[in-house]
């Protein structure tokens, strides 16, 4: 992830990210933005009118304001339109909803895994069913093209479908025991309030990912969205409640992020934190969860290397890199970060690669036929320009983009950038945004040793027709996820995480339901009494 704390509370497009107790009112035009589009005008009114735009915080299963009347404005990173005003939470009403969830996981966790997956099966038939305006709601507030956003909600409630399945497989185990009088057992119970903190650029899926095994295994929580991106948050939390997930089974809180989260990590009823997020939030959510011994898991930033090799297919090479970079405007932590290009195909991949870059069609995300939509804000814009600039000033050359695109706003040009090394910026920290940068290699070795040398270790991308480079490449890359002629690989049915300091615990598959569980050991004597 990207932005530091710094810009959280930096004037970011037209509004600041700072509770405030002024009740502006929505859709209202600040001078420095741009009128609003009129599909997005429209959208926003009908998802009013559905009742799935939601501004309150979720408490105990009831919608309620901030305590002390204060709100933030969330903004269409488009056009900088403020679409609506949402309670700015602290610590109080964390407090509150902890001791909800806390209250409702008493029951929650005793209902059979055959209701409580039978509740999350309605919620993922009530997610589809509203797939259009949640896609609608992400494109408003987070910028991602409609279809991508629509993408997003198939992907993000397919978490709710895999562990609507997967709560009725939580086994245990009977271990042949160490003595003839005894019987061992081994127990898998819900580790209890979960804290769940998300970030911007996946509104839906980095929650559902969470929530889903959460619930399924008899957990309940708190999540804690960004504040740049709460409505989608809020919606598929109503969609929740319609399927019945109980009263404060799932809270939502949203507002001050560092309140919020003392308030979770502070807590001894919060038994767990999850995190998606920076590196740099990430590592003190860890060290504030050792005063409580909570479990954690984080995915935080990743450095992606797409590695094309001489041997590559060159199309399946280009659409893979420009799936891996160019998803979301490369505001993923999986993106491909760093495009390594062995000597003999370096010309002939910039060509091809240029050329497919160029067709990205850059707009607002409601715009019929965009691809590429705005960054999140203007700090996001900033870090891009800081980062072209630091290489073309070290002798990088840009083929393509390079600058803001005349769309103005955070819309930024699809760029490629050629003669990239690492003492560059670039190759050294998460881009997040729309730009390739092609680095030269000339053996595999180089390759690997290039790919590892990073503290993060997320996703990597290796392009090769070679089945036995394939393996020993997948094996010596020091990543949680390797794709092999491919792009994009995520799915909730595989494991999502990453090695080093790109984080710990794993989402999605049969181990995301592990990061929920405590194991119990029960060991039952004297069983040769007469
Ligand atoms: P990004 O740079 O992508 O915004 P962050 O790590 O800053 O990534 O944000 C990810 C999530 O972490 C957001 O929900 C944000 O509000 C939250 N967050 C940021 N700072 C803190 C903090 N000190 N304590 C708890 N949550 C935080």
């Amino acid at each position: 992830m990207v932005l530091g704390a710094a810009a959280r509370v930096a004037i970011v497009g037209c509004r600041r990210l700072v509770c405030s107790s002024s009740h502006a009112s929505p859709l209202l035009v600040s001078s420095q933005c741009r009128q609003m589009s009129m599909d997005a005008q429209s959208v926003s009114e009908k998802l009013r009118s559905s009742g799935l735009l939601r501004t309150q915080g979720l408490i105990g299963g009831k919608w309620i304001d901030s305590y002390d009347k204060t709100t933030i404005k969330v903004n269409n990173p488009a056009t900088g339109e403020i679409v609506a005003d949402v309670a700015c939470m602290g610590v109080k009403e964390t407090n509150d909803a902890i001791a909800s969830s806390y209250e409702a996981f008493q029951s929650w966790s005793r209902r059979t895994a055959g209701e409580r997956s039978r509740v999350l099966r309605r919620w993922f038939d009530l997610l589809v069913a509203h797939k259009e305006e949640l896609g609608q709601l992400i494109t408003l507030e987070q910028g991602k093209p409609l279809k991508e956003a629509i993408g997003e909600v198939a992907y993000g409630a397919s978490f709710i479908e895999y562990y609507a399945e997967e709560a009725k497989r939580v086994y245990g185990d009977i271990i042949p025991p160490n003595a003839s009088d005894r019987r061992l057992l081994v127990l898998k119970q819900p580790v209890g309030v979960v804290g769940a903190i998300t970030p911007w650029n996946f509104p839906l899926a980095m929650i559902t990912r969470k929530v889903g095994p959460a619930l399924a295994s008899g957990c309940t929580v708190v999540v804690k969205p960004s504040e740049l991106t709460p409505l989608t948050a809020l919606a598929a939390a109503e969609l929740a409640l319609q399927a019945g997930v109980p009263p404060g089974a799932l809270n939502v809180v949203m507002g001050n992020a560092p309140e919020i989260g003392d308030a979770l990590l502070a807590s001894p009823q919060v038994r767990k934190i999850t995190f998606t997020g920076s590196t740099a939030v990430g590592k003190k959510l860890m060290a504030a969860a050792a005063p409580t011994v909570k479990k954690v898991s984080l995915e935080l930033g990743g450095n992606a290397p797409s590695i094309i090799f001489d041997d590559a297919d060159l199309d399946v090479a280009v659409k893979g890199t420009l799936a891996a970079k160019f998803r979301n405007s490369g505001q993923t932590c999986v993106c491909a970060n760093r495009v390594l290009v062995q000597d003999g195909i370096y010309d002939k991949f910039a060509e091809a690669f240029s050329e497919a870059v160029q067709k990205l069609e850059v707009g607002d995300g409601f715009k019929e036929g965009t691809t590429q939509g705005p960054l999140i804000n203007d700090a996001a814009i900033q870090k891009v320009e800081s980062f072209v600039q630091d290489a073309v000033s070290k002798g990088a050359k840009i083929l393509l983009g390079g600058k803001k695109h005349s769309l103005g706003m955070t819309f930024y040009e699809p760029t490629v950038i050629r003669d990239v090394t690492s003492n560059m910026i670039m190759s050294k920290e998460e881009i997040f945004g729309p730009v390739a940068p092609l680095i030269r290699f000339k053996t595999e070795e180089d390759a690997i040793r290039i790919a590892n040398d990073t503290i993060a270790g997320l996703a990597a991308y290796i392009f090769t027709n070679s089945v036995q480079r394939s393996w020993r490449v997948s094996e010596a890359l020091e990543y949680g996820l390797v794709g092999v002629n491919e792009g994009i690989i995520s799915t909730e049915v595989a494991p999502f995480g990453g090695v080093k300091q790109s984080g710990l615990g794993r989402e999605g598959s049969k181990y995301g339901m592990d990061e929920y569980h405590e194991i119990k050991y029960i060991c039952m004597g004297d069983m040769n009494r007469q």
